[in-house]
């Protein structure tokens, strides 16, 4: 079998289409667009990658995009004083903070700092209230990247009541989020994490397979049974030939572009299994695009629940 490929790429791009028409009306209506703030503290290069694509998104769509930047050598409290203008800013209507933050802000910097963001402001869906509200399938916003796979999941028409689904990773961001949003589309869930004994028999169990685990390759064809849709959340840069080498075989152009470029981006999920998978999300193109996607998504509906004086805006 070789697995069918969902497009996230293209999908995006339809739902950018959709929103651009909504946010000339927001623009039209109020008299401004919707408006999102990114903040970025320091250098990370993979950080400004992401950064770049998600202004680029929101200026096509015709938000009001900006770029909040700290140098590394912030404090907290600079950091802290940014979002807290950016909570009273009545033109910014989402605020993103980058993750990963520089070490020097703290072990506890990133919990203190998403802590902090307004919740109706709160588009990556990272504040307790709305983690609390998304536990209790409460409106709220929700984290992008899960949101993104359950929007690819749902315009694929792939079937999630009933089945069974496994989520490997249990982050904040990622696993948790996605396993509860599966849950409340009627699935039966389970968690996988580093400590899970027999995590390709567990694995195998599943119709709808999650991979959010941040290792290249990781889930091989053992892990899937025939004819599962596999969600490959990964990212992860490889420089390591050998690396390069058990995931592509010769000849293989991606393999070529490794050694063009010294470094290939690749999933969690192992290429072979798109011989045993029924779907199958690439990388890139598959939950990357859908994740900035939601991202607008998320953007616009706090935009509209602020401007209709309403403090938390209902989720999907
Ligand atoms: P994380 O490091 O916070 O969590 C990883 C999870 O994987 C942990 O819960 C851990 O228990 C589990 N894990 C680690 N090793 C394992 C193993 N050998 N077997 C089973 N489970 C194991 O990572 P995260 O933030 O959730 O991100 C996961 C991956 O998703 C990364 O590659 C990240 O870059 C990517 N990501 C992609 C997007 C996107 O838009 N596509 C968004 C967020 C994260």
């Amino acid at each position: 079998m070789i697995a069918r490929k969902l497009d996230g790429q293209a999908l995006a791009e339809t739902i950018r289409g959709e929103i651009a028409p909504q946010v000339a009306a927001f623009q039209t209506r109020y008299g401004r667009p919707p408006g999102l703030a990114i903040v970025l503290v320091g250098d990370n290069p993979a950080s400004e990658v992401y950064v770049r694509g998600k202004l680029k998104s929101g200026r096509a769509v015709g938000f009001r995009a900006d770029l909040e930047r700290l140098p590394a050598t912030a404090s907290l409290e600079d950091l802290l004083g940014l979002v807290a203008r950016l909570n009273l800013n009545t033109d910014i209507d989402g605020i993103l903070v980058q993750a990963p933050l520089p070490k020097g802000l703290g072990p506890d910097a990133e919990t203190r700092v998403f802590d902090a963001i307004a919740p109706e402001k709160d588009v990556d869906g990272f504040t307790p209230g709305n983690v609390g509200r998304l536990v209790q399938g409460r409106p709220s916003l929700v984290p992008c990247t899960p949101l993104g796979v359950i929007e690819l999941l749902t315009r694929e028409h792939i079937a999630v009541a009933g089945k069974r689904a496994c989520v490997i990773g249990r982050s904040d961001i990622v696993g948790k989020p996605m396993a509860l949003l599966l849950m409340q589309r009627d699935a039966t869930v389970t968690i996988c994490h580093s400590k899970t004994v027999d995590l390709p028999a567990v694995s195998r169990e599943a119709d709808i397979v999650v991979a959010a685990i941040g290792k290249p390759g990781l889930v091989t064809k053992e892990f899937v049974k025939p004819g599962a849709t596999v969600i490959d959340v990964g990212m992860n840069k490889v420089t390591d030939p050998e690396v390069a080498a058990s995931l592509f075989a010769e000849g293989h152009p991606r393999l070529a572009k490794f050694r063009e470029n010294g470094s290939v981006l690749v999933g969690d999920v192992h290429p072979e299994v798109a011989d045993v998978a029924g779907a199958l999300t690439p990388v890139p193109g598959g939950v990357g695009p859908m994740t900035i996607a939601m991202l607008m998504t998320n953007t616009l509906r706090a935009a509209k629940a602020r401007a209709a004086g309403g403090h938390v805006p209902a989720g999907r």
